[in-house]
């Protein structure tokens, strides 16, 4: 239904966010959560381009349906399945030691590679659940120019590291791409109200009314919050905080916490940081989570085994807070490695 809401998120939506980074994309309001906005992704590629294909990543996480199980890589959620999930191609992410961009041009040119010409390359910019791993400019230049030159649709998971996380609003921003789809949710509604949404270039936008329908597309409250969160990330200049705080982390993690082990590395963007712990033992990060929790601290981990310790607090909180939240965890690594 059309409301006011509604119009008035698109309004500031197009204006503030799309306009600016001339970005001409139609909006398309999914079901609550950022799986349905995936499998809208998956199944609009797979329409326009006739193929069934899709190549995704190793490492990838896009959510629990069963599409969106079948880019996604851990074996603990994709047995959840309960059947084959298929007609999807992996190929090793760039932080892997494995040259992705010359094996996907491999794949596509070899005409006995056994491999379907696919209908999208599906990414996350930063692999989040992945392990923190962060794609360069340089090889997301490359993956576009890839489709640009096989006619495949690139589609950008925006869910986690988008909303301004990496820094920018948009995670592809950094490498001055435009993706043919970008699906976002999380917090675009600005604080954990359900929604998700597809960018679409209009060329694309081929889907006939309630062809992907639900019956919650839209929701009002978070149409909202969503405005609200657009005009705060713009009235404080989130971009610059995020920026300026991201730089805190990578400092204290450099100078006082990847420091204190030769084994330890860390890696991350904006305000999504990582410590692998996989070089010394990976069941130190689920320590450390334990520890911090004691403490006051909440954290995550992610990647192959659990051995990356995550780092995302919100955007909006207060550099002061930051920096107790860091000496928390400063100490707890400390109480776990000794
Ligand atoms: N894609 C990414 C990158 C995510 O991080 C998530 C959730 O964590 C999803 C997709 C799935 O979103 P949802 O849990 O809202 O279905």
């Amino acid at each position: 239904m059309h409301t006011l809401a509604k119009a008035d998120f698109i309004d500031i939506f197009v204006k503030k966010i799309l306009a600016p980074r001339n970005l001409n994309y139609k909006i398309m309001f999914c079901g609550p959560t950022g799986t349905n906005a995936i499998e809208a992704a998956l199944k609009l590629a797979r329409k326009n381009t006739k193929r069934e294909n899709i190549l995704a990543f190793s490492g990838a996480f896009h959510g629990m349906s069963l599409g969106s199980l079948s880019i996604t890589t851990d074996k603990l959620s994709r047995r959840g399945a309960g059947i084959p999930l298929t007609n999807v191609t992996f190929v090793p992410f760039e932080t892997s030691d494995f040259n992705s961009i010359n094996y996907i041009r491999n794949i596509l040119d070899d005409d006995h590679s056994g491999i379907e010409l696919p209908a999208a390359i599906v990414l996350e910019t930063v692999q989040a659940e992945g392990g923190i791993n962060v794609a360069s400019v340089k090889w997301l230049k490359e993956i576009r120019k890839i489709c640009d030159e096989y006619g495949i649709l690139l589609i950008v998971d925006d869910i986690q590291v988008g909303n301004g996380r990496s820094g920018n609003f948009f995670s592809f921003e950094r490498a001055s791409i435009i993706p043919d789809i970008v699906v976002v949710s999380k917090s675009i509604s600005g604080f954990g109200l359900p929604m998700s949404i597809l960018l679409v270039k209009p060329e694309y936008d081929i889907f006939k009314p309630a062809e992907h329908n639900g019956t919650f597309r839209g929701n009002q409250l978070s149409f909202i919050g969503a405005k609200a969160a657009i005009e705060f990330f713009i009235n404080n200049k989130l971009d610059e905080q995020t920026i300026k705080k991201g730089q805190i982390i990578e400092e204290v993690l450099r100078t006082r916490i990847t420091n204190q082990d030769y084994r330890l590395r860390h890696r991350g963007i904006g305000m999504i940081w990582g410590i692998d712990f996989s070089m010394i033992d990976s069941t130190m990060a689920l320590k450390c989570v334990h520890a911090a929790f004691e403490n006051g601290l909440i954290l995550e981990v992610a990647g192959r085994k659990d051995s990356v310790l995550k780092i995302m607090p919100p955007l909006t909180i207060e550099e002061k807070i930051l920096k107790e939240g860091l000496a928390i965890l400063e100490k707890c690594i400390k109480n776990v490695l000794s």
